[in-house]
C-alpha cells in the first residue's frame, strides 16, 4: 500500500459558503480547486480540517467511526477561527454520500478509507487580516490507507522538550493548519538533533501532546493523561481509549503530570500516542537535556496493544457497538 494520505478517491464532495448560506453540495471528480490569490486563507491562515476514518464490514457494508463527534470538532475548530460554521446534518450527508459512492474502495481491515473534511477562508480580500472571511470552501477527500503497523509496531523515541508549546493557547484545541506548521521547525530540529520521531511538547513542565497524537502512560491498572483544557487538541481516539478502558477495569485518571514525575512514571507505564491515523503508538524512549531514558523494557507493551485491539474491534464490527459510535452507510 502506498504511504498513508497520497492516495486519493477519484470522487469529492464540495460546497460553498456565500451570500450568508451554505449552498448545495456537489460530488465531482478529485481535481485542482481553482482559487483567487488573494483568498483569506493564503495570507490569514483561515483553515481547519478533520481527520476520521470509514471500514469494510464482513458483510461488505461501511461504517464510519465516530462521525458526529468528528462533525461537532469540526464546527468547533471552524467557530473558533471564526469561519462559517457547517451545518452538522450537510456535512455529515456529505461524508455518508462519498463514503457510500467509494464503499468498495474501502480496503480490508486493517486498513479502512481515511476521510479528511477541510475548511478554507476563500473571500478575495487581503486587507482582511484583522476580519473572517466572509465567503468559504468546504470539501471532504477520501484517502484509501493500509495498516500503520504492517511491518510491525516499532516504539518511538519522542524528545521531551520542557519549554516550547506546541502551539497558542487559543488554538490549541483547535484542529487547524498553523498548529502544524508551529510544531514543524521543533519536530525537525528535534530529528536532526537527537534522531527522535516526534517532540513531545511540555511547555513550562506541563505534559501536553507531539505535533499530531495524545500522549496517555498505561499500566496493568490505570490509564493516565491529561484532563481537558484548551492547551492541546481533544482526540476522538483518546476519548474513546479512556471509555474503553474504564469499562475493562483500568483506573482512568485524567490529571496533569510534570516533566519530572513523567520521567519517573516510564520506570513501570507504558507510553503511547494517540490518533485516529494509528490508533495507538508505543513509545520505546524519552530524550530529556540530552540523556536517554527508556520506556520500561523499551519495547512495545501489552496493555497499548489490549486496548487498541479493543478499539479496532468494535471499529471493525468485531465487537458489538454499544456506545452508538458507527454509522452505518
Ligand atoms: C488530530 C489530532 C489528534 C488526535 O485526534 P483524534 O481525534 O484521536 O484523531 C491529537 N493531537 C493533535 C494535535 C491532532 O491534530
Amino acid at each position: 500500500m502506498a504511504k498513508f494520505g497520497t492516495v486519493f478517491c477519484e470522487e469529492f464532495v464540495r460546497v460553498e459558503y456565500r451570500d450568508g448560506a451554505w449552498q448545495q453540495p456537489l460530488m465531482q471528480p478529485i481535481g485542482p480547486i481553482p482559487m483567487h490569490p488573494a483568498a483569506h486563507v493564503f495570507h490569514y491562515a483561515s483553515t481547519c480540517f478533520e481527520g476520521f476514518k470509514a471500514y469494510r464490514r464482513a458483510d461488505g457494508a461501511a461504517q464510519i467511526f465516530r462521525l458526529r463527534d468528528h462533525v461537532a470538532r469540526m464546527q468547533k475548530s471552524a467557530a473558533s477561527l471564526r469561519l462559517p460554521v457547517p451545518l452538522a446534518a450537510m456535512l455529515s450527508q456529505m461524508v455518508i454520500d462519498l463514503v457510500s459512492r467509494q464503499a468498495s474502495k474501502i480496503p480490508e481491515p486493517p486498513g479502512s478509507l481515511y476521510l479528511r473534511p477541510t475548511l478554507i477562508g476563500t473571500e478575495k480580500n487581503i486587507g482582511a487580516a484583522a476580519a473572517p472571511s466572509t465567503e468559504a470552501l468546504l470539501y471532504v477527500i477520501a484517502s484509501p490507507v493500509g495498516d500503520y503497523f504492517a511491518g510491525g509496531a516499532k516504539a518511538l523515541k519522542l524528545l521531551v522538550d520542557d519549554q516550547r508549546a506546541r502551539t497558542t493557547e487559543q488554538l490549541g484545541s483547535t484542529k487547524t493548519g498553523g498548529n502544524y506548521a508551529a510544531a514543524l521547525g521543533p519536530t525537525l530540529d528535534a530529528k536532526a538533533a537527537y534522531g527522535v520521531d516526534q517532540v513531545l511538547f511540555c511547555p513550562h513542565g506541563d505534559v501536553q501532546e507531539t505535533g499530531a497524537a495524545n500522549f496517555l502512560l498505561l499500566s496493568d491498572k490505570e490509564v493516565i493523561t491529561k484532563p481537558l483544557d484548551s492547551s492541546f487538541l481533544h482526540g476522538i481516539t483518546r476519548d474513546s481509549i479512556l471509555r474503553l478502558a474504564a469499562e475493562l477495569g483500568y483506573r482512568v485518571s485524567e490529571r496533569n503530570i510534570t516533566v519530572s514525575e513523567l520521567l519517573e512514571l516510564v520506570a513501570t507505564h507504558e507510553a503511547v500516542l494517540s490518533g485516529t491515523a494509528a490508533t495507538l503508538s508505543p513509545v520505546g524512549c524519552l530524550v530529556h537535556n540530552g540523556r536517554e531514558i527508556r520506556v520500561r523494557d523499551g519495547n512495545p507493551g501489552p496493555n497499548a496493544e489490549k486496548l487498541r485491539a479493543a478499539l479496532q474491534a468494535i471499529q471493525t464490527g468485531r465487537a458489538p457497538d454499544t456506545h452508538g459510535w458507527l454509522t452505518a452507510v
